[in-house]
């Protein structure tokens, strides 16, 4: 069955691999092949097909002595902000930035132990690009290079978890993980057509995140499914006592969680009773009109099934970008005070004395995006105005969560659009940081009210130039209820097949 094997999703190989229909050793060298064939795509920072390859001979092993799981066997591939044990991976953890190019992780992160060998038992493949320290909205920000979107390889793939993004839509991965901080998971998925989650602020433990902005900081996983996404969140997600923001829950079992029936569902209607809210801050009219369609027609089959659409406001949405530009670039400048050349990666080779040295090794260090994000960091934060715009961008956080909590006074669920356009094209936004911070403008808010926010395939818009890019519907869910995303996503998935149109000159995916 090679020929299919990269067309397949987490739960279809779970599924063939308990059936026996392939191997996790047949899987992984079909993919490390893919990886190899689609090398343009810039998806990958590093791989070690000889320890992947005998990883995989590990999980067919245990599968074949009884002890699999779900996910034994199942590859995967890390967005390069997770740090991995160089020791035993191979893989070094560069954060995309030249500043750590080359470093060796002397321990995994908890996202990546708990989906690898001894845990979930899942076949690591390699690195994924990503902007430079999850600073960016099209990948454009890396250190090695910008990644390319597999359904128009002269448009961006999204950012900043941009190679997880293009890697999944490729084929060259079932899974990957990614990282939002202000929407790093949802808009790469939107822009790819996949799906993404990024759970509560809390879900997953931040320990070996390399840290951005650590208030907004959350690992999710990237798919091709909703039950894909289920599948790695329960193996991915749970309180870790080495992560001070760490939520104490007892492990959950998306999956189920995911399949339980709602009060008065039939199968046909699997999602009645469920209430969904439309900002109308989210359906502005700078929305770009083929994304508003492919939203509309995805929340009319949403309504098909059960559920009832409700208006609803937020109303500080705007308000959102610029609270946002504050508060990330003042806890970066602060997580990347770290690297002086003292600990951690790059040193300047030469220097006169200690100060000479922090300034050339930073210099040489930072990308341009990151030391925008430094100085506007430390001068928010700098004695004379602190108050003028940190403390009062820190007040409008709390509204923006409380507006949200009035919203859900009468919805289960709001959706609209993950971002305001398609995929824009590679170097599409010239000179000028301030555009692609206007299109973070709706997954911005979730991410300082610290919700759950998902990005579902909802078709594809036509381009004008005789192409078409996916389109990615938004769904934000109450504090903790990744379930009724999951549930709402998996209904639309079931009863259409958004999810599974490939990028042009691929094989359609499986089931
Ligand atoms: N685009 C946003 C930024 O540049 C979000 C990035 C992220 O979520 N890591 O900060």
């Amino acid at each position: 069955m090679s020929s299919d094997l990269r067309t397949l999703g987490v739960a279809d190989l779970s599924r063939a691999l308990a059936a026996g229909a392939t191997s996790s050793v047949e899987v992984t060298r079909a993919l490390l092949k893919a990886q190899e064939d689609q090398r343009h795509l810039g998806a990958f920072l590093s791989s070690d097909p000889e320890r992947a390859l005998a990883a995989a001979a590990r999980a067919d092993a245990l599968r074949a002595a009884g002890q699999a799981g779900p996910l034994t066997g199942v590859p995967i591939a890390h967005k390069d902000i997770f740090v991995t044990h160089h020791a035993t991976s191979g893989l070094p953890s560069t954060a995309g930035s030249k500043m750590l190019a080359g470093y060796a992780s002397p321990f995994d992160a908890t996202v990546v132990a708990r989906l690898g060998e001894g845990q979930a038992g899942m076949v690591t493949l390699g690195k994924l690009n990503c902007d430079e320290f999850a600073m960016g909205s099209a990948n454009e920000n890396s250190a090695f290079g910008p990644v390319r979107n597999p359904w128009d390889l002269q448009r961006v793939s999204g950012g900043s978890s941009g190679g997880s993004a293009a890697a999944v839509a490729a084929g060259i991965v079932p899974a990957a993980t990614g990282t939002d901080t202000g929407g790093s998971i949802r808009q790469p998925a939107s822009f790819t057509g996949i799906t993404g989650i990024k759970p509560t602020y809390g879900v997953c433990s931040r320990y070996g995140m390399i840290a951005f902005a650590s208030s907004l900081d959350q690992a999710g996983p990237m798919a091709r499914s909703a039950e894909d996404c289920a599948m790695l969140l329960s193996a991915m997600s749970g309180f870790d006592p080495r992560d001070a923001t760490s939520a104490e829950r007892p492990p959950q079992d998306y999956v189920a969680l995911m399949h339980r029936p709602r009060e008065g569902a039939s199968a046909s209607r699997p999602l009645q009773g469920l209430r969904i809210g439309l900002p109308k801050e989210f359906f502005p009219p700078v929305l770009a009109s083929e994304v508003g369609q492919a939203v509309r027609a995805a929340l009319s089959v949403l309504e098909s099934l059960g559920a009832t659409l409700v208006d609803v406001s937020l109303p500080r949405t705007e308000l959102s970008i610029p609270v946002y530009y504050i508060i990330a670039p003042a806890e970066a400048s602060s997580n990347l005070g770290r690297f002086d050349g003292v600990k951690f990666g790059h040193r300047a080779p030469e220097y006169t004395d200690l100060m000479d040295m922090y300034k050339k090794t930073r210099s040489q260090g930072f990308g341009p995006e990151v030391k925008r994000r430094i100085m506007i960091g430390t001068y928010v934060l700098s004695h004379g105005y602190y108050d003028a715009y940190y403390v009062q961008a820190q007040k409008l956080r709390r509204m923006i969560a409380d507006d949200f909590q009035a919203c859900f006074q009468r919805c289960d669920v709001i959706a609209g659009p993950v971002a305001p356009t398609v995929a824009w094209k590679l170097g599409g936004q010239g000179d000028d940081p301030v555009k692609a911070y206007l299109a973070d403008i709706f997954t911005l808010p979730a991410s300082l009210a610290g919700l759950p926010g998902m990005s579902v395939p909802a078709g594809l818009a036509d381009t004008g130039e005789g192409g078409a890019m996916p389109v990615g519907l938004q769904l934000i869910g109450n504090y903790f209820d990744e379930a009724t995303l999951l549930q709402t996503a998996h209904a639309l998935q079931q009863a259409t097949d958004f999810h599974r149109r490939t990028p042009p000159g691929q094989a359609s995916l499986g089931a």
